[in-house]
C-alpha cells in the first residue's frame, strides 16, 4: 500500500509534464478546428499512439501507479488541452475499465492491447451501457444475451444510446441482461471482438459540447460473439445468478463496478476543463482595462479568482483521495468516488461560466475558448451518473438509508 503524499514523485512529474507539453503542443492548437467539425481527430489520435500516449502500455503504467495519481494527472492534462479531443483518447479506456473491472486477468491481458492497437493500426473500444430507456436506470436495461450452449456462443441482441466511441469502435464491451427478473444482478459484460457480424452504429450524436468525441447509438442485431467473450467466465457467472436467486448478497454488478473505477478519472477530466479556463480569465483579468485599471483590481473579479481557485483545488482533493483509495484497495465508505466526480462536474461547470462573466463579451465568442470550455463541462454532471444519482450514492453511503 502506498502512503497518502500530495508531493508528487519524480516519475509522477516526468509523466505530468509529458503529457502536459502534448496537450499544449498538439491536443489545445488544434481543439476549435475538431469542435466545429464535430468528427473524431484521427490525426491526433494517431500522434499520440505514435509519443505512446494512446496505448495500453502506457494506459497500464498510469493504473500501477502506486499512488494511483497517474491516471487523474493524465486525465487532467489531456482534459486540459481539450476534452473532446481528450476524449477521443480516453474514451478506449472506458471499455478496458469495463474489461478490468468484470474480466479475468487472462481476458484483460489477451483484449487489454487490443483495445488500442499499435500507432500503425489504431484500434478503439468502447463501454456501451445506456439504452433508449435505462440510463441512470441501469437495472432496466433491455439488451438480452442468451446463450446458445450447442455453439457455446452469447446471442445479443438490442439497442445501445449515447455510446462513446459506439460503433466507430474495434472492440465493444456490452452490458447485458442474462436474466432480466434479476435486474442489475441478472446482468453481465460481453466484448463483442472486431469484425463481429451482427453490431452496427445507428444514429450519430450532434452534441452541446465535447463534438470531437464520438457518440452514436449501437445496434445488437443476433450478434454472436463466442463464450469466452463473457466477461468473468460462464462459471462465475452462474455462481453469481444462483446467488442471486437465493437472495444473497451480490458481490459485484457487472456496470457499477466499471463506474466505480472510473469516476475519479471523470472528475479529473472536469478539472483539467476548469484549470484551463481559470488560467484564461486570470490572464485575462490582468490585461484587461477597464474604467483606467485592470479588472482584477475589482473585489468583484478578484474574488472570483480566488473561488475559482479554491473549488479546482478542492475537486483535485477529491479525485486524487479517490484514485488514492481505488488503487489501494480502500472501501469507498461515504462513496467518495462519487463525491470526487460530483464536486469535480459541478465546479468545472461553475469555473467556466465564470470565466465567461470575467471575459465580458469576448468570453461568448468562439474566438476565445472560455465559451466551448463551459460548452463542453456541462456533459460532466451527466456522464457517468448524473449529479442527481451521485448525491443518491453518496447519501445512501453516509446514511445507510436506501434512498430509492
Ligand atoms: C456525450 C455522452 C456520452 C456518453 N457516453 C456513454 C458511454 O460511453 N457509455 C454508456 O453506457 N453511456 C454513455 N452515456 C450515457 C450517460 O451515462 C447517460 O446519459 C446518463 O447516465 C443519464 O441517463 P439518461 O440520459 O437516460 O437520463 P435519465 O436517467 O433519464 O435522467 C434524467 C434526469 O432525471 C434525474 N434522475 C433520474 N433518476 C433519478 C433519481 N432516482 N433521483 C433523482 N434524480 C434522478 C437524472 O439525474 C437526470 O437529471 C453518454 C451520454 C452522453 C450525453
Amino acid at each position: 500500500m502506498s502512503d497518502f503524499s500530495l508531493e508528487l514523485n519524480e516519475d509522477q512529474l516526468q509523466i505530468q509534464k509529458w503529457v502536459h507539453d502534448f496537450s499544449e503542443q498538439v491536443i489545445r492548437p488544434a481543439a476549435h478546428e475538431w469542435d466545429e467539425r464535430e468528427e473524431t481527430p484521427w490525426p491526433i489520435i494517431e500522434e499520440a499512439a505514435k509519443v505512446g500516449i494512446y496505448s495500453f502500455d502506457f494506459i497500464t503504467q498510469c493504473f500501477f501507479d502506486e499512488a494511483g495519481l497517474l491516471m487523474p494527472i493524465a486525465n487532467e492534462e489531456l482534459a486540459w488541452g481539450d476534452a473532446g479531443i481528450g476524449l477521443a483518447i480516453l474514451g478506449t479506456t472506458l471499455g478496458l475499465a469495463g474489461i478490468a473491472a468484470n474480466g479475468t486477468p487472462e481476458q484483460l491481458m489477451e483484449w487489454g492491447p487490443q483495445c488500442f492497437g499499435t500507432p500503425e493500426k489504431i484500434q478503439m473500444a468502447a463501454f456501451a451501457v445506456s439504452e433508449p430507456d435505462a440510463g441512470s436506470d441501469v437495472s432496466s436495461l433491455r439488451t438480452r444475451a442468451v446463450y446458445d450452449e450447442a455453439k457455446d456462443e452469447w446471442v445479443l441482441n438490442g439497442t445501445k444510446t449515447w455510446i462513446t466511441n459506439g460503433g466507430i469502435a474495434d472492440i465493444h464491451v456490452v452490458v447485458a441482461s442474462v436474466d432480466p427478473d434479476l435486474k442489475s444482478r441478472g446482468q453481465a459484460s460481453f466484448i463483442v471482438p472486431p469484425g463481429t457480424p451482427g453490431i452496427s452504429q445507428g444514429q450519430k450524436f450532434s452534441k452541446m459540447g465535447i463534438r470531437a468525441s464520438h457518440t452514436a447509438e449501437v445496434v445488437l442485431d443476433d450478434c454472436r460473439v463466442p463464450g469466452s467473450c463473457l466477461l468473468g467466465g460462464k462459471e462465475r457467472l452462474d455462481e453469481k445468478l444462483a446467488r442471486a436467486r437465493e437472495g444473497k448478497r451480490s458481490t459485484s454488478q457487472a456496470a457499477m463496478a466499471t463506474f466505480e473505477a472510473s469516476r475519479p478519472s471523470v472528475g479529473a477530466q472536469a478539472l483539467g476543463i476548469a484549470r484551463a479556463a481559470y488560467e484564461y480569465s486570470l490572464d485575462y483579468a490582468k490585461e484587461r482595462k477597464a474604467f483606467g485599471r485592470a479588472i482584477i483590481e475589482n473585489q468583484g473579479i478578484a474574488f472570483k479568482i480566488a473561488d475559482m481557485k479554491t473549488r479546482i483545488d478542492a475537486s483535485r482533493l477529491l479525485v486524487w483521495r479517490a484514485a488514492w483509495m481505488g488503487r489501494n484497495g480502500k472501501k469507498f465508505e461515504a462513496g467518495e468516488g462519487s463525491m470526487s466526480k460530483l464536486f469535480a462536474g459541478e465546479t468545472a461547470v461553475w469555473v467556466t461560466e465564470q470565466a465567461i462573466q470575467i471575459m465580458g463579451g469576448y468570453g461568448y465568442i468562439r474566438e476565445h475558448p472560455v465559451e466551448r470550455w463551459h460548452r463542453d463541462s456541462k456533459i460532466y454532471t451527466i456522464f457517468e451518473g448524473t449529479s442527481e444519482i451521485q448525491r443518491l450514492i453518496i447519501a445512501r453511503a453516509v446514511s445507510g438509508v436506501y434512498i430509492p
